[in-house]
């Protein structure tokens, strides 16, 4: 990056150091009085071991010379009320944890399924106990500005004001912000260098920096002198929120432009007349078609419900989706429908439907795509496609609070990096050393 862009981009983390610290001086002690002191290190009363399970070593070959027969039997067994043995994925670590004092001797053993998940085996006097030790997420609000040189991507994922967010988890940012905004801004084409944005975003983020969840809670791209805005709100409170502008108006359209996502290209337009290639006749085509790759997904354009999935003779494998104010949706000649879609299934926006096939009447794979308005066949490549619906007049009061205090965060990023805020901290699960002692 530029030193431009390195003055431009800010990165602020609210309060992560401040509430391990409290963490750290209240854990499990009367005091009666508070106050800082110099952090203090023990010796660790134990050597770790750190050993993965692969091709070559299965859990069975990694206890042998540590655990005799017998206590190996109650091991596994213990392992069982946790996990299946026999699944453990290769890779998986496995941390033999020896007392320092007496070297011979297991204090525990770790085994990390993944990386929210460790069993802790403890030995007993009857044998082996097993836990279950959740990996400690912190909640907290991060937000993030710069200034794009090149491409979007380049300014978010590149942005090194974000070093403690792991790129990969800038990564999922990047196209979280991709989907809010690409509705009004065509990448490609409209981005100009000096266009701006800045975003704030919730996660839950383990011990070593990764993020278990995370999401855009507000944001804004300038382009082109053009600002917009979008806030993350859930009208119903079932955590399956959407983005709306400032005003309240959905940020997306109801249905996306297209039911294939990856690669493909328009083979057939919509029109009222064409030379059928299959059964040889002028008659109309009243949809479009989207020649890709067998098995490519096809996504439901709109929410709404699958009233139809039925195989016919000439569209073969074919969805029918009615959504809102009369609208119909149709995806035909499929190789076959995604699983758990039936009859009633409730689909969102972009949820797979199906996979690009040629069953029925087709002379290479591809989708057949049809929208209707109460029945009136459109054509989904010229229609002015309608807006997503706003934020529900009864969610209005809520949405007018919320809104408020997730566009302010943003205008804390004209601040200098080192913001000293606390605010928003959440801790849950285990301690990192829960357990045995
Ligand atoms: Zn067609």
């Amino acid at each position: 990056m530029s030193s431009v862009s390195k003055i431009l981009g800010f990165i602020g983390v609210l309060g992560v150091m401040g509430s391990s610290l409290a963490f750290v001086l209240f854990a499990g002690k009367e005091v009666s009085t508070v106050g800082l002191v110099e952090p203090v290190f023990a010796v660790a009363p134990e050597r770790v071991e750190l050993r993965a399970l692969n091709q070559d070593a299965t859990l069975g070959d990694l206890l042998v010379g540590v655990l005799d027969a017998n206590d190996q039997y109650s091991f596994v067994l213990a392992l069982r009320e946790q996990a299946n043995p026999r699944r453990l994925k290769p890779g998986t670590e496995v941390a033999f944890r020896w007392l320092t004092a007496v070297p011979t001797e297991l204090r525990a053993v770790d085994i990390t399924l993944d990386a929210d998940v460790t069993v802790r085996m403890t030995p007993s006097l009857g044998g082996w106990n097993s836990h279950v030790m959740n990996t400690p997420v912190v909640t907290d609000t991060v937000w993030a500005s710069g200034e794009i040189e090149a491409t979007f991507w380049d300014a978010v994922v590149g942005n090194d004001r974000m070093e403690r967010v792991d790129p990969r988890d800038r990564a999922k940012l990047f196209m979280e912000l991709n989907d809010i905004f690409k509705w009004k801004v065509d990448f490609v084409r409209q981005i100009r260098p000096g266009d701006f944005y800045r975003f704030s975003f919730e996660r839950a983020v383990r011990p070593d920096g990764t993020m278990r969840v995370g999401h855009v809670l507000s944001a804004e791209l300038v382009n082109q002198g053009r600002a917009y805005a979008a806030v993350w709100f859930d009208p119903n409170g079932d955590g399956v929120g959407t983005y709306y502008d400032e005003n309240g108006n959905s940020v997306r359209l109801a249905f996306l432009l297209s039911p294939i996502a990856l690669r493909y290209r328009v083979s057939s337009r919509f029109t009222n007349s064409r030379f059928h290639p299959v059964l040889r006749i002028w008659r109309a085509h009243r949809g479009v078609d989207f020649a890709a790759a067998r098995g490519t997904p096809v996504q439901a354009t709109g929410n709404g419900v699958v009233i139809e999935r039925v195989r016919e003779s000439s569209y073969g494998n074919t969805i029918l989706i009615r959504h809102s104010n009369g609208w119909t949706t149709r995806y035909a000649h499929m190789s076959r429908f995604a699983t758990g879609i039936s009859v009633g299934s409730r689909v969102a926006q972009g949820d797979v439907i199906g996979y690009v096939g040629m069953t029925g009447l087709a002379t290479g794979p591809h989708l057949h795509y049809e929208m209707r308005v109460r029945g009136r066949p459109a054509d989904p490549l010229a229609i002015q496609l309608p807006a997503g619906d706003p934020v529900p007049t009864d969610q209005w009061g809520v949405w007018e609070v919320q809104s408020r205090v997730r566009l302010d965060l943003l205008d804390r990023l004209p601040l200098p990096w080192n913001v000293q805020l606390t605010m928003n901290v959440r801790t849950d699960g285990d301690t990192p050393d829960s357990g045995a002692r």
